[in-house]
């Protein structure tokens, strides 16, 4: 029930339902987000009285009441979007607290120094949060109090000092408002409220929300909950986990806790942390006792919860609890976030473990995390500088000019270049600036040896940026834009690496090596190849493209661009001779010049392709790519001009000329390896049949011509692109010609929209903000209407020729969501870069098992759809009235 509740919301009510210690509370729905938002922030008219129902719940649940001068019942108030944002929104704790509940919670406690420390927190907190006040107008009481009492530590303040401290905060208030701090408890409860549901449109929510396409009508949920306290002595605790290792994703559990302290003491870095396990303090060398030697009990309660929650959602949980008074609670779980080596190797353990399926295990991976995996990694060999270590905190090596604040970061990223955002320790207001920068460095903020779970690390591990976190030897000042270590300076635009593997960070640009691959990557890649239908080849044209895809898994070569063979050194002016050739007789002067080059290099690309197909594309070239361009000679092409296979129809002796190369090749590899080459010739951008019959007539004539030259026989395929709109419609009688079709997407993109691809990507971005187009369509295939000429080509192809291989070679080619319309198309192959290779691999298996899962699902469905039943996790009569009525409101929780 995410999308109602909330991802928090949901699983503290699926906690609660599997009879884990979830401290009692309820959900304000997203739904009362989106009613609050479209009714000019008006609450439904229900939503008061459910409220109070469910606090009412709540004060029976725990024994204790809102606002009660004996045993008050305290709150926290969290918000909580369908996905994760963290630290985007707002959260205010302990609330409830006034004059007379504070000497009720001192007397039950028998701590007046904790209550008053939670009062003065609370005050601050709600002044921050819901009142707008800055919370620098707090902290100088606070440091001043500290002074005064001759203390360095808050915790040092005696109860009288922190007293004296709440009076002086809500003076502050009184001063900055000119109104009291609310006393009562419910006015707090709804001014919390209100904050959270407002805090869905700040500017960090909304940045962070573009950054991750999270639509702004989802809303958020708020969550209030029974306060329990992780501070009120020694026998209490505070903690976050892993329930594996979400860096190396080794099945190990993984976190740190905190004696005596809350929730946020851990991430905050005020103390330093503890482990979990023997093992991590061992391995980490902290002389400070672990959980499990610490509180024995509840670390064997912590370790059932820990299998408990990955067998209920059979993923890798990121948790956090709190102990109180020897009682553990569970505060949150949520799909931990992890490295991309992580990702596979969790999933491949357990695939194995048989807590999921291989199939589970495959659409558990989202492809893009593949492409982290490829990152070059720094090349041992090389001589680096290492000036400082911190922690690893998110792998892969990264170097760049030093910025210290996110705006500078993205204004350089702006301009081309290559950034390291350096901080002393970031927020989430720098979001923007993590998203620009290659790498992210932080100097404070982790004081243990884990440092997983802060700001800086979380975020770039989430977005793939390489980072070191807490490189404590590096002075950072902001003022004079430099950094110092030792006797090295650092100033801003200097050149900085950083390792986020190793922690190490070094001077100047250290160089870098392609990535080795880990086992997992191999056994995910095997995995989906069993299961995937579409084959997956390579665009590629040059030798090193080609043996990398090769290594990538590339089945072939789906389009050789031979335009794009000759770029470089001398062969373009033998191109440029051809170009401007006057009469037929200096054309093919150049072109005997260009079937020398042209036929090494096919021959090169079948050699490393082994037997499996090569697409090789007639000329198509933008002819202004080629030209010089000095005005006189200029020569205007537009993009739609006399390109394609429209230059062979002019000048057939280039199409010849291209032919000879490859059935050349074709003869020599045949003759001189193992396996036979599979030679595609390719037609690109044919509208009528006539076209291609004409130059279907060249290359037979051409193939028969070097048959008989070189006493040798060799197979090939004739096929043509289809790129443009009369080609999708007239495929039916151009598969009378073609013996296989390749769609041309980025072309028939451009010419179905009538967009150019020249200049598109000007307003593009404004039709995506404005919702006109959900993405952009040359990155991702339309398949409404780009998608319905492919289906309606394949179906008219393949009426004329039933066995027809029908391919992509666009760039949609490598984009996940565009595979997964080619596997519904029922194409026989997509065709990629290199490096998006094993992404495509992966896609296609995982789109093969949602077709599949689909089709099942669609057989086995009866006609009625089932009922949907709302339930609330304690199955209480009274609250599953409640809910079903008007499901404002959903009450969770064990109250235990
Ligand atoms: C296409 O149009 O999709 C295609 C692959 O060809 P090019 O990008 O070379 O025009
Ligand atoms: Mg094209």
């Amino acid at each position: 029930m995410k999308n109602l509740l909330g991802g928090k919301g949901a699983n503290l009510a699926e906690m609660a339902s599997i009879g884990l210690p979830v401290p009692p509370g309820f959900t304000l729905t997203t739904e009362v987000c989106t009613h609050f938002y479209q009714n000019d922030c008006q609450y439904p008219k229900e939503l008061e009285q459910q409220v109070e129902k469910a606090l009412n719940l709540v004060e029976s649940r725990t024994g204790r009441k809102f606002g009660d001068s004996i045993n008050p019942l305290l709150v926290s108030v969290r918000s909580g979007a369908r996905a994760s944002m963290p630290g985007m929104m707002d959260t205010v704790l302990n609330l409830g607290l006034n004059d007379i509940t504070v000497e009720a919670l001192a007397k039950k406690s028998g701590d007046r120094r904790f209550a008053f420390d939670s009062y003065r927190r609370f005050v601050q907190m709600y002044s921050d949060v819901v009142l707008g006040i800055e919370i620098n107008h707090f902290e100088k009481h606070l440091e001043r109090a500290k002074e005064k009492r001759g203390v360095k530590q808050d915790c040092e303040l005696l109860p009288e000092d922190l007293e004296k401290l709440v009076k002086s905060y809500k003076a502050v208030v009184q001063l900055e408002l000119g109104e009291e701090f609310p006393e009562d408890p419910k006015a707090q409860l709804w001014g919390a409220v209100g904050a959270v549901f407002n805090s869905w449109m700040n500017q960090r929510a909304k940045t962070y929300r573009a950054l991750h396409d999270i639509p702004e009508w989802w809303g958020t949920a708020v969550n209030v909950q029974a306060m329990v306290f992780g501070n009120m002595g020694n026998d209490c605790a505070t903690g976050v986990a892993f329930t594996r290792d979400p860096s190396t994703g080794k099945n190990e559990f993984y976190g740190e806790f905190l004696v005596n302290a809350q929730g946020e003491d851990v991430v905050a870095g005020i103390r330093t942390p503890q482990e979990l396990t023997i093992r991590a303090r061992q391995s980490h060398g902290s002389d400070l006792p672990s959980l499990e030697e610490v509180m024995p009990n509840i670390f064997r309660e912590l370790l059932s919860v820990r299998s408990q929650l990955e067998t209920h959602y059979k993923d890798m949980q990121d948790i956090e609890f709190t102990i109180q008074q020897g009682k553990l609670y569970m505060l949150q779980t949520r799909n931990g976030k992890r490295t991309a080596p992580a990702a596979l190797q969790i999933a491949v353990d357990m695939a194995k473990e048989g807590l999921i399926t291989k199939s589970q295990a495959l659409l558990s991976l989202k492809p893009d995390l593949i492409d982290q995996l490829l990152h070059p990694t720094l090349d041992p060999k090389a001589k680096k500088e290492i000036i400082a270590k911190g922690l690893p905190a998110s792998p892969g090596a990264a170097g760049g000019k030093v910025v210290f604040s996110a705006d500078e970061a993205v204004r350089r990223c702006k301009d081309g270049e290559k950034v390291i955002l350096v901080r002393i320790e970031t927020s989430p207001d720098d979001i923007h600036g993590l998203h620009a920068a290659e790498g992210v460095l932080t100097t404070r903020g982790i004081l243990s040896n884990s440092g997983m779970t802060s700001h800086a690390a979380v975020v770039a591990r989430g977005m793939g940026r390489p980072c070191v976190a807490g490189a404590g030897s590096i002075t950072v000042d902001y003022a004079a834009a430099k950094l110092s270590v030792g006797s090295v300076t650092v100033t801003e635009g200097q050149i900085l690496t950083i390792d986020g593997s190793t922690g190490e960070v070094m001077v100047g640009e250290v160089p870098t090596v392609p990535p080795q691959l880990s086992g997992s990557f191999g056994t995910i890649m095997q995995w989906a190849d069993e299961v995937r239908d579409m084959k997956v080849r390579a665009n590629a044209e040059t030798p090193a493209d080609a043996r990398q895809a090769k290594e990538f898994g590339a089945e072939g070569i789906g389009l050789v661009r031979t335009e794009h063979m000759f770029f470089e050194g001398q062969r373009i002016v033998a191109m440029r001779q051809m170009i401007l050739a006057t009469d037929e007789a200096d054309r093919r002067q150049a072109l005997d010049k260009l079937l020398v080059m042209q036929r090494e290099d096919i021959t090169e690309l079948f050699r490393i392709m082994d037997g499996n197909p090569v697409t090789v594309r007639l000329l198509d070239p933008p002819l202004h790519e080629f030209i010089p361009h000095t005005e006189a000679e200029m020569e205007a092409n537009p993009m739609l001009g006399h390109r394609g296979c429209r230059l062979a129809i002019t000048y057939p002796e280039i199409c010849e000329m291209q032919a000879r190369a490859i059935f050349e090749a074709a003869a020599e590899v045949g003759r001189s390896s193992k396996k036979l080459p599979v030679a595609e010739v390719m037609v690109p951008l044919v509208a009528t049949v006539e076209e291609l019959k004409l130059l279907k007539g060249v290359i037979e004539k051409t193939a028969d011509a070097v048959k008989k030259e070189q006493g040798i026989t060799f197979t090939y395929k004739i096929g043509t692109m289809i790129e443009l709109p009369r080609a999708a419609l007239q495929a039916g009688r151009l598969a009378e010609m073609a013996e296989f079709f390749s769609f041309g997407t980025n072309d028939l993109t451009q010419t179905t929209y009538g967009l150019s691809r020249d200049d598109a990507g000007s307003f593009l971005p404004e039709y995506k903000a404005k919702g006109i187009v959900e993405h952009d369509p040359f990155v991702s295939l339309d398949p409404d209407g780009v998608g319905e000429l492919i289906t309606m080509a394949v179906q008219r192809g393949r009426s004329t020729r039933p066995e027809m291989k029908m391919g992509i070679c666009g760039e949609h080619g490598g984009d996940p969501a565009s595979i997964e319309v080619c596997e519904k198309i029922g194409l026989d192959y997509v065709s990629c870069s290199p490096f998006r290779v094993p992404v495509a691999r992966l896609a296609a298996a995982q789109s093969a098992l949602k077709t599949k899962g689909e089709q099942t699902k669609q057989s086995s469905t009866k006609a009625t759809k089932p009922r949907v039943q709302f339930r609330s996790s304690r199955g209480d009569q009274d609250s599953n009235f409640a809910f079903a009525m008007a499901k404002w409101v959903y009450d969770f929780g064990d109250g235990k």
